[in-house]
C-alpha cells in the first residue's frame, strides 16, 4: 500500500456523495495502490451507513467506526493507527480541502519530504474564525518555537514513520499538525486551495473552538506559566508602590484623606484578587492536563474496522 487518505467524519451524511465523487477519481488516477480510511467519530446520522454503501462498490474504502464521538484529532490519530500506506494524507469531509490537491502533496512525498504542512490560500471561513486562528497561530509560533504559518489546515501529508510517532504519543486532546512537526526529518510547507464548507454546519461551536485554541497553546508550551510568574512580580510591585503612596499621603494629610480613599483600595484589591483567579485558572489548566495524561485512558475506542478488501487486516484500538 502506497497512499492512505484519512478522513474524520462527524455527522457528514450530506457531504459524503460529493466527497467520494471527487476523491475517488483523483485517487484512481494515481499510479500506485491507495486506500481511503474513513473514521466515523460517533455520527448520529447516516454517515456510517453511507460509507458502507460506497465501500461495497469501492473496496479501497475502510471504515473505522468509533463507539461515540471522541473529537477530530482522536479520529485522525485512529485513522493513522489503521492506515497501511507509506504515505498518509488527511482531509476534512466537508470539502473545504479540495481532493484535487492530492497530486501536489504526492509530488512532495516523491521529492523526499516526510511531512507536508500546508497554508490555506484564500481561506474561506468567517472573519471571526480567521481572526481567532491568526491570533493563536501567532501565539503558538512564538511560544512553542514551532515555525508553522497555518496550524489549522487539515489537508496535510505525513510519512508512515511520522504518523506512527503521533500514534505512539497517546496524547489526549492533542493537535496533530503541531505534534507531527516535532518528529519530521524533512518537512516542507506548501500552499493549498481552500473552499467554503459544502454542506451542513461547522462542528466547532464557539465553546469547542475556544477549547481547541487553548489546547493548541497549552499543549505545546509552558511559557504561559512563566508569563504568569512575571505578571505576578509586576502586580506585587504595583501593589507595593500604591501602598507606599497611600501611607505617605496619610502621613502628610490626615486620616480623613486615606479614609476617603477606601474605595480606591478596594478597587486595587479587586485587581489583585482577579489576577489570583486568573493565575489559579491557568495552573488548573495544566494540572487538569496532567490528570488527563496520567490517567492513561484510551483516547478513542473503536467499535469495528470494516475492510471489504482484506478482512484479515489487523484491528488497532486506542
Ligand atoms: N470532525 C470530527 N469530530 C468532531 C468534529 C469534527 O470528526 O468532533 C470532523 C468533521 O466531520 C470534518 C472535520 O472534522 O470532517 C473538520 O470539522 P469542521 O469542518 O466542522 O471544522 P471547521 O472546518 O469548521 O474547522
Ligand atoms: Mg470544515
Amino acid at each position: 500500500m502506497q497512499l492512505s487518505i484519512v478522513i474524520p467524519l462527524y455527522n457528514e451524511e450530506r457531504n459524503i456523495p460529493a466527497l467520494f465523487a471527487r476523491l475517488i477519481p483523483v485517487c484512481a488516477a494515481l499510479p500506485f495502490p491507495w486506500e481511503i480510511v474513513c473514521v466515523n467519530d460517533g455520527s448520529k446520522d447516516k454517515t456510517p451507513a453511507l460509507i458502507r454503501d460506497w465501500a461495497k462498490k469501492h473496496p479501497q474504502i475502510v471504515l473505522v467506526d468509533f463507539v461515540r464521538n471522541f473529537g477530530q484529532h482522536a479520529a485522525v490519530t485512529a485513522g493513522f493507527a489503521n492506515a497501511r500506506g507509506e504515505w498518509i494524507i488527511t482531509l476534512d469531509a466537508d470539502l473545504q480541502n479540495p481532493p484535487e490537491e492530492i497530486p501536489n502533496l504526492v509530488a512532495q512525498f516523491q521529492a523526499g519530504h516526510d511531512l507536508i504542512n500546508t497554508i490555506r490560500r484564500d481561506r474561506q471561513d468567517t472573519w471571526f474564525r480567521k481572526t481567532a486562528s491568526k491570533i493563536t497561530n501567532k501565539i503558538v509560533r512564538n511560544l512553542s518555537g514551532i515555525k508553522l504559518n497555518d496550524f489549522g489546515c487539515m489537508l496535510r501529508g505525513y510519512s508512515k514513520q511520522v504518523a506512527d510517532q503521533v500514534v505512539r504519543c497517546r496524547e489526549n486532546r492533542t493537535f496533530i499538525p503541531a505534534l507531527a512537526t516535532l518528529f519530521a526529518a524533512n518537512p516542507v510547507e506548501i500552499q493549498v486551495a481552500h473552499a467554503e464548507r459544502a454542506e451542513g454546519e461547522s462542528k466547532y461551536p464557539l465553546s469547542k473552538l475556544f477549547q481547541l485554541q487553548l489546547d493548541l497553546i497549552t499543549n505545546f508550551s509552558v511559557q504561559p506559566l512563566r508569563l504568569l510568574f512575571i505578571a505576578g512580580i509586576g502586580f506585587a510591585a504595583l501593589g507595593f508602590i500604591l501602598g507606599g503612596i497611600l501611607l505617605i499621603g496619610r502621613l502628610i494629610y490626615d486620616a480623613h484623606w486615606a479614609g476617603d480613599g477606601a474605595l480606591t483600595v478596594l478597587g486595587f484589591l479587586l485587581i489583585f484578587v482577579g489576577a489570583q483567579f486568573f493565575a489559579l485558572g491557568l495552573v488548573g489548566e495544566y494540572v487538569g492536563r496532567i490528570l488527563l495524561q496520567v490517567r492513561l485512558r484510551e483516547p478513542w475506542v473503536v467499535k469495528t474496522v470494516e475492510r471489504v478488501g482484506d478482512s484479515r487486516a489487523p484491528v488497532q484500538d486506542g
